[in-house]
């Protein structure tokens, strides 16, 4: 008997709009697809979040006791700089400028990528397959999709007829936007497009004369369109039916309205019913992102180094902040936050730690039962984490009294206390006991927080003498002090 027998799971569905309970095709198996990142540059900390959701939820799965495979792509060629199928491939751009080769920027990437993940404590997909090892599979979707009339062919490109489609299928179902609507935003093809019309999109692009990263296909020396790589690697491994397509909410469309309609096109099935979209982690109100500049990246936290922290930070305290918000809901990211998360990650921790030590009585003055189900219920629905967590904090408070003789607890329920916390702590929410590291972590800080003390009053009374020697023999130890107009920060080397 596995545990999702005993456990209705509702999950929120972008293509219905409502919580459904959750049904795999095949009991006791999931497939998931989850858009995995452009390999172009570092990941910046609102791609982490996005995966970060999923390897939540993936945990999860496994520890109800589903047999997972969980695919996470790794898009290496084919994405241009923009959606509407112009500008340079991303990789092969950064190839450019940095005179490497395409390959070597993928491959640096990719290391970068992977590296961060671990550091956060990532489970890895079962399959990880890459867009360039699947050019042949992707012709194929083409050849399909072309018979079956839903494509033409113009100079050696092939686009997806959008219109046609839309005749005897629904474009737009995922989005919420409809035929008259796009037609009527998307912009005007400028003369340099071989479009038939300008919501069409390319499923082959003919390779200019300077583009490196090219293959053969019957069409020209050309790639792929970013879109077919998903529909070719997830129907590869999962099936033309598979039950979970997940993503960021910025891929709803049109990247993900376009997979539907690839795959509806080509084999008649609609890829997935459970489309599950995570929202974005914002900063200063904006969505974080490579191309505005307006991003953190994940090794900032563990350096300092970045105007928009005060100090270094553990992976397992960004981690516990990200999930202590819902993954559907926007999380904008702060400083403070941050501080506060910390504060209660350790709190957390500290109680993990005094459970080994707990003195047992005769009695429970806490509903273990009631409170281990209430766990359940809250990643049960729609995956809570923040409702999970103050579960959490509920049995902290009361481990606190027990460890304060304010409260009894009975060996049978302090080893079904001890087993469920750290089941949902370690297994399920990915976080990382590090607490010994942090004790001395918190100590280093309020040191130096007390020696930056000394230092403004020391410039305040005019003592300069006092306070550059306060900065340069911390300088000499690896602290280096930042002045800003909130005050003095520090970071260490
Ligand atoms: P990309 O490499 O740009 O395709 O992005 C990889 C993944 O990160 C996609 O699922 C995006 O939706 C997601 N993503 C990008 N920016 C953010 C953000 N600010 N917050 C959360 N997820 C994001
Ligand atoms: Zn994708």
């Amino acid at each position: 008997m596995q545990l999702y027998q005993n456990q209705e799971l509702k999950i929120y569905n972008s293509l219905t709009g409502k919580k459904e309970i959750f049904k795999p095709i095949n009991e006791g198996h999931i497939g998931m697809y989850v858009c995995g990142p452009t390999v172009y540059s570092n990941v910046h900390l609102g791609n982490v979040r996005t995966f970060m959701s999923f390897d939540m939820i993936f945990r999860y799965f496994k520890h109800l006791g589903y047999k997972v495979r969980y695919v996470r792509n790794i898009t290496d060629a084919g994405h241009l700089e923009n959606d509407a199928d112009e500008g340079e491939d991303r990789i092969a751009k950064r190839a450019r400028l940095e005179q490497i080769e395409p390959m070597e920027v993928v491959q640096m990437y990719t290391v970068d990528f992977h590296n961060t993940l671990n550091t956060f404590n990532f489970l890895p997909p079962s399959i990880e397959p890459t867009a360039t090892g699947h050019i042949i599979e992707q012709i194929e979707i083409i050849k399909t999709i072309l018979d079956k009339g839903f494509a033409y062919e113009i100079n050696g490109s092939v686009y997806f007829d959008v219109l046609k489609f839309n005749e005897t299928h629904n474009y737009g179902k995922l989005s919420g936007r409809n035929i008259e609507d796009l037609i009527h935003n998307t912009r005007s093809l400028d003369g340099q497009s071989d479009k038939k019309n300008p919501q069409d999109f390319a499923l082959w692009k003919k390779a200019e004369p300077q583009h490196i990263m090219r293959w053969p296909s019957p069409w020209s020396d050309g790639f792929p369109g970013w879109h077919l790589e998903c529909t070719a690697m997830s129907t590869k491994y999962l099936g033309e039916q598979f039950d979970i397509h997940g993503g960021g909410m910025d891929l709803k469309f049109p990247h993900h309205e376009c997979e539907i309609a690839q795959a509806e096109a080509s084999h008649g099935k609609s890829p997935v019913n459970l489309w599950m979209h995570t929202n974005m982690l914002t900063l200063n109100g904006q969505k974080m992102a490579k191309s505005t500049g307006n991003f953190i990246l994940p090794n900032d936290f563990f350096t300092g180094d970045n105007k928009h922290l005060s100090k270094t930070f553990s992976a397992s305290v960004v981690r516990f902040f990200m999930l202590q918000a819902h993954y559907r809901s926007i999380l904008d990211f702060s400083n403070n936050a941050l501080l506060a998360s910390e504060k209660g990650f350790n709190k957390l921790m500290e109680a993990l730690n005094a459970l080994v030590n707990l003195p047992v009585g005769n009695t429970t003055d806490f509903d273990v039962e009631n409170w281990k189900k209430n766990c359940y219920s809250a990643m049960n629905d729609d995956f809570n984490t923040p409702i999970l967590i103050a579960e959490l904090f509920s049995a902290v408070k009361f481990i606190n009294q027990v460890k304060d003789n304010k409260a009894s607890i009975t060996k049978e329920d302090l080893e079904t206390l001890s087993a469920t916390i750290h089941t949902f702590v370690f297994d399920v929410l990915g976080l990382q006991n590090v607490s010994s590291g942090n004790e001395d972590s918190d100590k280093l800080s309020d040191t130096v927080e007390v020696l930056i003390k000394l230092r403004s009053e020391a410039r305040a009374n005019k003592n300069f003498a006092l306070s550059d020697k306060i900065r340069d023999e911390l300088l000499a130890v690896g602290i280096q002090l930042k002045d800003g107009k909130d005050g003095t920060s520090f970071s260490t080397n």
